[in-house]
Parts: C-alpha cells; structure tokens; sequence
C-alpha cells in the first residue's frame, strides 16, 4: 500500500454523543491512517434533520481532543475538501443525483406515505413484507411508467417526490470487506432506496458515497451496522463509474452482561458507563457522566479502546499511542463481536496511574491535606502513596484508602463496635497500651511490633482486630504493623486510648 495513498475519514452523525463504539471507530481510522503516513478527515453527516441533536458536534470535538485524535481534516480543522458538513453540500448531491437520473440508475417516485402505507397493509394481509423494488416498482407510481412529457407535466406540477436508485436485478454482487473476506449478495434481494428525500434533502447513502469519492477516501473502516449498507454503495460506486473504496466493517461491542449491543440509544440499561465524556441531555438537567468523569485517564482509555477488538499479535497490553500506531494493522481486527468487560477497563487504568500517574496522586493528596490544613512532610506523603497505591484504580479513590496516615478515625465501623462494647476489650487494649508504650521509639518497627504482638498475646486475632479499628476506624487497610510504624508510638497509643475511652463511655 503507497504510504500518501491512504485517505480516511471518521463521518459521524450528530444525532447524540459518541458511545463506545463511535470513538473505536474514530480510534482505528486515526490509527491507521497515522500507520501509513495518511491523513484522518472528520466529516459531520448531517442529513437527517428529524434526529438532529444540539451539542453533538460539540462533543464529538472535545471526545477526539480528550483522546488526542486530531484529524488533518476536516470540520473544525478546515482542509482542500470543504465544507465537511453534508448540511452544506446539497449543491454537489444535486449534480450527482442528475447524473444517476440522466443515466437511468435512478427514478422518481411520487408514491404518497398514505399509498405506500396501504401497500404495506396489503402485503402484510398477505403474510408479506412490502419492499419497493425491482419486482413491483413498474406496478407503483414512478417514472418508469411514464411518457417523458407525462413526467414534465408531474413535476411541473409541483408533486412531492423522492428519487429512488434502481437497482439492477439478477446479480450475485461480489464485495469484498477487509476484515470479513468475500461477501456475494443477490441483487435480486435489494430494494429501491430513497436517495433524494420529498425536501429535496439527499439521504445518508446518496451523501456518503459522493463524499467519499469527492474526498478520495481510500479506505472505509465502519461499524458493522453499516454492512448491510455495503452492496448499495458500491452499488452507486458503479452507478457513477467511480473507483470502489476498501471497506472494513468493525465488530460490535457488546454488553457482557448478555443485554446486547451497545448504542446510544440504549445506555441507561447498562451497568458500565458508555460514553467517553460526559453528556449533558439537551433541554433537560440530566448529565451522564463518562470515562474522563469518572477518573480514566485518557491514555488508559485509548489503550483499552485499542485491544476491544483488534490486538498487536504480542503478549503485552500496555501501549502508547505511538506504539498504537507503530503496531496497527486491519489484519489483526475480530471478525466476531467483542464483550465489553468494565474490570478490564479499569485495570487498564490501575497500570497507567501506578506507573505514571504517581505525581497526579501526590498533588490531589496535597489538596486534600491542604483543604483540612494538615501540614505533612512530602516523605511521609510518598511513603504512604507507594503503602496504598495498589489498592486503587483511580485518583480520587487515594483519600479513602489513606486517610488514616493522616487524621484521626472519626467513628467505628458500627458492628464490630458494638460487638466488643466489654470490660473485656478494654482489658484487651490496656494490655496493648502497656505493650505499646514500654517498646522504645526506635524499635516501633513493623518487624519488632509484629513480632510482639504476635508472639506475646494469647489472643492475638482480636487484639489485632481491636488494634485495626483503632487506628483505621474500619477493618480495611494495609498491613496492620506497618500503619503501627507509620503512625509512631505517641499517635498509635494515643488512638488506642480514644477508643478505650470511647468503649467505656458505652459500657
Ligand atoms: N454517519 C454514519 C454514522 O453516524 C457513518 C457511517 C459511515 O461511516 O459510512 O455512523
């Protein structure tokens, strides 16, 4: 493949925001074209007024710089091309669409709603389902049963009119998709499409194809909803005698949860978050919350993006965008659709910010201290990151994981509380409280306090307990002998007594 030949582009509607599915797509035309030093066009399909949706546009941008998917071209980025949205090109469709009318590839068709409603009725009296096509087009009412000077006389007449694309029966239509190998479709099976709309707007096939060309798209690399649209593309790819793009369809992504695919149209339903940023629903108060929201770092997401449903054919899983880019290849995309699976996500996550997010974590504890006005020392600070950051998968999570290094337990995990609400507990840590304080400061090592402890108390299990729910408030946390160390003696004995105190207040 020439290096300059590849040409591709990312054509969202603006009918909502982007799902998983939508910036994988955008994701592997970015990756691919970078791969062969091509170029990636953003192109906004706006045809369909009807599920036009404000803000999507808007969001579609700010997706692709979250993820740092910069397209060479297009909306927002300008280019040889422009415009790059379909809304603005009626001009062109028009021209393309005389073409397709003065060669005979296309009709008019001046079926009212009403006409083809009664005709769906009929068919379905019949067990059938009605389909304009090339078996009973000559029956309907059309161009093709007219005189041209009837035909004049009917648009003159100013009567409403779609355009519908003729398709020639009797052909095993033999396609190619580069990801699903050959696919043979019988002609024969295929209806009329509208390509001209009764507003005289051009549907999504007609658009598609011209823009495609016009922009000299080389490769199409979709969502696998768009196969079925495949063979009437290349249909009116011929129609015009134009050279036929490659195309890949990509694999669904499905909830693993067994509910299906994942659209927008169907996010409330799931258990996983499904858009990449968060989208505020026009006219109302609702905001859904997406990956950057949530605490996914960018990074984390396109590198998991990436793998669902393609992978580099090595053992490794964690990559950067360049070696994204370095190690793409359509060959290596599933055939079959993919699970999306949110624990995976998040340990894609968990890599990027042990291994490179350790200074957000500072800087977000920091803040935190600093909001409570607690003074620590920038040591300390990263002892206790490097003590829990294994225990979290995004930032935010560091405070509830951490925050006994810090301050004072403000209450007991109720349960076990009341459970040990005895003169026997106080007993208990009275016994740990003298242990505690006859151990010298510089042997209040985790090492010589485990042993301690251990070795020395008949029943350690619960003094242990005990100990933890002192210094932690809750029975979480790392290792009890190494919070001990970190505390130091004053403080441990000193939160030891508080919950001493705090029993006999109960008993
Ligand atoms: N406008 C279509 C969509 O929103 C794009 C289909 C295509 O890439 O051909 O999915």
């Amino acid at each position: 493949m020439s290096r300059d030949f590849v040409r591709v582009r990312f054509a969202p509607s603006p009918t909502g925001p982007l799902h998983l599915g939508g910036i994988r797509t955008a994701l592997y035309n970015y990756l691919f074209a970078k791969k062969h030093g091509g170029t990636f066009i953003l192109r906004i399909e706006d045809t369909d007024k009807k599920r036009f949706v404000s803000n999507s546009e808007l969001y579609i941008l700010e997706t692709l710089k979250w993820c740092q998917i910069e397209p060479d071209e297009g909306v927002g980025y300008g280019g040889p091309h422009f415009p790059y949205y379909q809304s603005k090109r009626w001009n062109i469709y028009r021209i393309y669409i005389n073409k397709l009318l003065e060669k005979g590839y296309a009709y008019y068709a001046f079926d009212t709603d009403k006409d083809l409603d009664k005709k769906r009725k009929e068919y379905s009296n019949r067990g059938l389902t009605f389909s304009y096509n090339s078996k009973n087009r000559i029956t309907l009412n059309n161009s093709l049963t007219m005189t041209r000077e009837e035909l004049h006389t009917k648009l003159k007449s100013c009567y409403s009119y779609v355009i519908r694309f003729k398709i020639k029966p009797g052909e095993k239509l033999k396609m190619h998709d580069l990801i699903r190998g050959n696919i043979i479709v019988d002609t024969d099976h295929l209806d009329d499409k509208v390509l001209l709309k009764s507003d005289g707007v051009a549907t999504y096939h007609l658009a598609n194809t011209i823009d495609d060309h016009l922009m000299k798209i080389t490769h199409v690399l979709r969502g696998e909803e768009w196969l079925p649209s495949m063979s009437l593309h290349i249909l009116l790819y011929r129609a015009f005698g134009w050279n036929i793009p490659y195309f890949a369809h990509l694999p669904l992504i499905l909830n693993k949860n067994g509910k299906g695919k994942i659209s927008k149209r169907n996010a409330d339903g799931l258990d996983f978050p499904i858009f990449p940023i968060q989208w505020e629903v026009p006219d109302s108060h609702i905001i859904i919350p997406g990956y950057r929201e949530l605490g996914y770092f960018p990074e984390a997401f396109v590198n998991m993006l990436a793998l669902l449903g393609w992978n580099p054919g090595i053992k490794r899983e964690i990559f950067s965008m360049k070696e994204l880019i370095h190690l793409f290849s359509l060959e290596r995309i599933k055939k079959s659709s993919i699970y999306f699976d949110i624990k995976k996500a998040n340990w894609f996550n968990k890599k990027y910010l042990i291994n490179e997010k350790k200074k957000e974590v500072f800087t977000f504890l920091c803040e935190k201290l600093r909001k409570r006005s607690i003074d620590i020392g920038k040591d300390y600070l990263w002892k206790v990151i490097h003590l829990t950051i294994d225990r979290i998968h995004f930032i935010h999570e560091i405070w509830e994981h951490s925050f006994y290094f810090f301050i004072y337990p403000d209450s007991y995990e109720a349960n076990f509380f009341n459970k040990i609400c005895n003169r026997n507990t106080v007993y208990q840590l009275e016994k740990a409280i003298v242990l505690l304080s006859d151990t010298a400061s510089p042997l209040f090592t985790s090492v010589n306090l485990k042993s301690l402890l251990t070795e020395t108390i008949k029943e350690k299990k619960i003094i242990l307990k005990l100990l933890r729910l002192a210094l932690v408030g809750i029975l979480i946390g790392i290792d009890l002998f190494i919070i001990l160390e970190m505390l130091g003696k004053e403080e441990s004995i000193r939160r030891i007594k508080k919950l001493r105190s705090n029993i006999k207040e109960k008993i």
